[in-house]
């Protein structure tokens, strides 16, 4: 699938446990145009600060990856653990002229390759409330709308708020209010012309208000999906070459990972496809790590 635009909604906190507690029709696929995989969040050496890190993730598509959450003071460019930086979609979608836009919290700039690399956006540091879905839907679309061809990036905050608040009628409430996020966008953008991809950075539990490394939902939601396509266990860093690939872009330079919208196509077209993500990712990121240089080699390169 070649589309024009991509939307990637950042559910922040939202893992299978917190969306199966909630009624959320439009993320669980009964629109019939959803493929759904359990996706791993697990994070190396994320220590407190995962939310950044997970959307480094996602924008770079690479394991080995580091940010901090963007602000006034930083703009939220994405390492390595060497203090390269790393090229994200957002990068290569600024080589090809396409828009990159960020709304809600502010890690959805760090996808994008930070906020100086972003063509417009509404996030925390412009006034936005990422917790507030209405206000969130409103400048959602009013960027979609405006956009010719390129990447948007929302990430909402009410599941993670809640869960940290050990608020669990609250959390099941924002998982809803995402839902309606997701529902809105579904009627509205053209997905014959569009993608949209429903993520999450991590979960948040909401008994012990702390983070976790539980699965979390990956949908894609485009004109061509057919009823329920089933991903099997996918990876979020495999959001970048999707993206990548449903623009027709170069994949970003470090990035791992299968372009999951070629993966729904062939699953469409009946193949026997292997959905081991065993065999398949863990190859891939074997022969990644063992590209890397050991520590000592990489200081006497630079
Ligand atoms: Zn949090």
């Amino acid at each position: 699938m070649t589309v024009n635009k991509v939307i990637l909604l950042v559910i922040d906190g939202m893992d299978t446990v917190n969306l199966t507690l909630a009624n959320a029709p439009a993320m669980s696929g009964i629109h019939g145009k959803t493929a759904v995989g359990v996706a791993h969040t697990e994070i190396i050496g994320a220590g407190a600060v995962l939310t950044p890190i997970a959307h480094a993730m996602m924008g770079t598509g690479s394991p080995d990856v580091i940010a901090t959450r963007p602000g006034f003071e930083n703009e939220g460019k994405c390492y390595n653990y060497y203090g390269e930086v790393v090229e994200t979609v957002g990068d290569v979608a600024r080589d090809a002229d396409l828009s990159r836009v960020a709304v809600g919290k502010n890690e959805a700039a760090i996808v994008l390759g930070g906020t100086r690399n972003l063509t417009s956006s509404r996030l925390e540091l412009d006034g936005i409330d990422p917790s507030d879905e209405k206000e969130m839907t409103r400048e959602i679309l009013d960027l979609f709308y405006q956009m010719e061809k390129g990447i948007l990036v929302a990430t909402y905050g009410g599941v993670d708020y809640t869960g940290h608040h050990k608020n669990v009628s609250g959390l099941i409430q924002a998982v809803e209010k995402a839902d309606e996020i997701v529902g809105v966008l579904l009627k509205e953008a053209d997905l014959q012309q569009t993608l949209v991809i429903i993520a999450a950075d991590h979960g948040t539990n909401p008994i012990t208000g702390r983070h976790n490394t539980a699965p979390t939902p990956l949908c894609l939601m485009d004109s061509t999906i057919a009823g329920r396509v089933n991903l099997g266990v996918v990876h979020n860093i495999e959001i970048a070459t999707t993206i990548a690939g449903a623009l027709g872009l170069k994949v970003p330079q470090r990035a791992v990972g299968r372009d999951l919208g070629e993966l729904v196509q062939r699953l469409l077209a009946g193949e026997q496809v292997s959905l081991d993500y065993q065999l398949e990712l863990e190859r891939q990121l074997d022969a990644f790590f063992r590209k890397q240089p050991l520590r000592h080699e990489a200081k006497r390169d630079r």
